[in-house]
């Protein structure tokens, strides 16, 4: 059996949970195109006859501008020393130039070999991709390279064979069932999180937080009460919307993906609340869930 642990990195929104899901083939982590969705760390599960392979997300790499942001790049960075391999994750027109630069600074202080990942292939011709691999092979020495699409699911089993051969050997960490580190009550509060950001613009959704209040699984119908936590007064009625418009489209969204998650019935009552500049506040940081593990 070959066991391990990867990790997904490259700048906000090149597809790292997108990819991250397709590989182990069911919804965990959520997705938007809006940078800087994913906050924390979140260890999924995939196995087969080969082994397992233990995938951690991480933020992407950005400057830090409150506390949150140090949280999110200090869960990245650990996260390169501490794994078997490196899945750099990259687009085809990418440069190798300035925003990938504090990536190239942190690989380069580690030892952990790296697969440069080629993701969005369905969006570039073959030439593109041969370049692409050019260029960034000048930056860092990789061990290999391969052009995927995650979200049309091309070249999936190849990576995955590609990660296998990288694996050393060893034990099942996981039972073979388990698919994430998460609990379902956090998984739940992440697809509110993400039915906000799809429908919130400008900096609105960067200060969202979601707050589950009541989880209650032991009815026919799960009862779930959450809260949308904003940043501040002027947010409030933007995340509501006209009559509540807003709120409701957020909450039958969530609903139905945590239903399909759950697979029961669920009534999810939704709120909004304002703590003010939560973001730069520590204890309410946690209070939310983002604590070192
Ligand atoms: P992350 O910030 O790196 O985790 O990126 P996400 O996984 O949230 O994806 C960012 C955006 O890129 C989303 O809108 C995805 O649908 C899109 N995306 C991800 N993979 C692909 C791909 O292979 N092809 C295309 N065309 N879009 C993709
Ligand atoms: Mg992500």
């Amino acid at each position: 059996m070959r066991t391990g642990f990867v990790t997904l990195i490259g700048r906000p929104n090149v597809g790292k949970s997108t990819l991250m899901n397709a590989l182990i083939g069911q919804k965990i982590a959520i997705t938007s195109h809006k940078a800087q969705t994913t906050r924390d760390r979140i260890e999924t599960v995939y196995t087969d006859e080969r082994g397992q392979i233990i995938f951690l997300d991480t933020p992407g790499i950005h400057q830090a501008r409150t506390k949150l942001g140090d949280y999110m790049v200090g869960a990245a960075r650990e996260t390169l020393s501490e794994v078997d391999l490196i899945l750099w994750l990259v687009e085809p027109e990418d440069q190798a130039g300035e925003k990938e630069e504090q990536i190239v600074s942190y690989l380069e202080t580690v030892k952990t070999p790296v697969i440069l990942v080629i993701n969005k292939m369905d969006t570039a011709g073959s030439g593109a991709l041969a370049e692409c691999e050019e260029r960034f092979r000048k930056v860092y020495p990789i061990k290999e390279a391969l052009a995927v699409s995650a979200l049309k699911g091309d070249n999936l089993e190849v990576l995955r064979q590609k990660i296998f051969d990288a694996m050393p050997e060893g034990p099942l960490y996981y039972d073979e069932d388990t698919l994430t580190d998460q609990t379902l009550r956090e998984l739940s509060a992440e697809l509110i999180r993400e039915k906000a950001l799809n429908h919130l613009s400008e900096e609105v959704p960067h200060g969202i937080a979601v707050e589950i209040e009541k989880f209650d699984e032991s009815g026919r119908v799960v009862q779930i009460s959450a809260s949308l936590i904003c940043e501040k007064e002027s947010h409030k009625g933007i995340v509501i919307g006209k009559g509540g418009s807003m709120l409701k489209k957020i909450g039958s969204e969530a609903r139905g993906e945590i239903e399909t998650l759950l697979e029961r019935k669920v009534n999810l009552s939704l709120f909004v609340k304002v703590r003010r500049g939560w973001r730069n506040n520590a204890s309410q940081l946690r209070s939310f869930g983002y604590r070192k593990k």
